[in-house]
């Protein structure tokens, strides 16, 4: 990934002044009709400029690193990337995919040329914690632009070529001379019919018209894995939405949040719960029945127990490496029980006497 920052010559925390001053500096320095002056540093320059000059953008690519994503209406069921709250566990899957899907495809230099990296796609994913426990391989369905089948994202009609854009007559560009404060420069804009690439098909796509891409739903098996904590977050790399004119498809970025759990609360790696056990067994010791996340054990009460106390199960908790997991602590309260018979009420008397 580029960084823009260095590219202008200014810090992160520039100010949107700054920033628009370090480009007027750089442009009037690269400036290809200059001498001196460097095209490709030009170029780059104003793809900086781009990127940081419109404060939207620059927060997006601050954020994610790159700024073609999470627009308005980015991500399915209007999913708002912008409020993402990332946790501080990332599990980076990299392409897995990439063996049953095959890789993202290259194209010439000159359809590269207006290339644009698909949108990321964020999703929440909700699992229970026996499933965090365990790790899990979940189903997801996302309904996203995927490559268009029936041109495999040519945009051109089955049987039909690309031709010549008559605009730019297949430059992809158009110059355009402009009289500013430093001289007269000749521009380059790109053309607005083939959109840079200097062709356009003979015959739209009757699928896509033309786009290369078309919405579609797509069923993906996510692995979770184990030990994973809310707002822990899955990346998959060229699994969000397909990129334009042969350019890289998008990131999945699944957000995974746990389901609270009726018996067990979670803190990190360890597990608490309460266990209640009879007055008798707190007076004089015994055996406690305790569900763990991975079944049941005994936990020896000693005598004189109080409520409150709190015992602790060695590795009984959730796993935080491939051979470590967390503490499992169990809380005990007193249950005091309701019906008594006329002999346990005597016998009650008689020991509350010896207190
Ligand atoms: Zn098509
Ligand atoms: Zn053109």
């Amino acid at each position: 990934m580029k960084d823009y920052y260095n590219i202008l010559g200014v810090n992160k925390a520039a100010s949107q002044d700054e920033i628009k001053k370090a480009y007027r500096e750089k442009a009037h320095k690269f400036h290809p009709d200059k001498s001196g002056g460097d095209d490709a540093k030009f170029k780059e320059v104003n793809e900086a400029y781009q990127i940081l000059g419109n404060p939207e953008k620059r927060s997006q690519y601050d954020r994610f690193g790159t700024a073609d994503n999470f627009g308005p209406n980015g991500g399915p069921a209007g999913f708002d990337f912008s409020n993402f709250d990332f946790g501080n566990m990332e599990f980076d899957l990299g392409d897995i995919f990439s063996d049953f899907f095959g890789g993202s495809s290259r194209r010439g230099s000159s359809a590269r040329q207006m290339a644009q990296r698909g949108r990321d796609i964020g999703v929440t994913l909700e699992v229970s914690l026996e499933e965090a426990f365990r790790g899990v391989a979940r189903e997801i369905e996302l309904r996203k632009l995927v490559k268009c089948h029936r041109c495999g994202g040519e945009g051109a009609e089955p049987g039909t070529g690309k031709i010549n854009c008559k605009t730019c007559e297949g430059a992809g560009e158009l110059k355009k001379t402009q009289r500013t404060l430093f001289g007269v420069f000749s521009q380059t804009a790109v053309c607005p019919t083939c959109r840079g690439e200097g062709r356009y098909p003979e015959q739209v796509c009757r699928e896509c018209a033309g786009e290369g891409r078309v919405r579609k739903l797509e069923k993906l098996s996510i692995p979770v894995p184990a030990g994973i904590d809310s707002g822990g977050v899955l990346r998959i790399h060229g699994k969000g939405e397909e990129g334009i004119r042969g350019g890289e498809a998008g990131d999945l970025e699944i957000k995974v949040k746990i389901k609270p759990h009726p018996v067990f609360e979670r803190d990190g790696a360890d597990l608490y719960s309460e266990v209640g056990i009879s007055f008798v067994t707190a007076s004089l010791g015994g055996l406690a029945e305790i569900k763990t996340i991975d079944g049941q054990v005994e936990l020896k009460i000693p005598g004189g127990t109080e409520s409150g106390a709190m015992f602790k199960l060695a590795a009984k908790g959730m796993p935080y490496s491939a051979s470590r997991r967390g503490d499992h602590y169990v809380e005990i309260y007193i249950r005091t029980p309701k019906k008594l018979s006329g002999k346990a009420q005597k016998n009650l008397k008689d020991i509350a006497e010896e207190l």
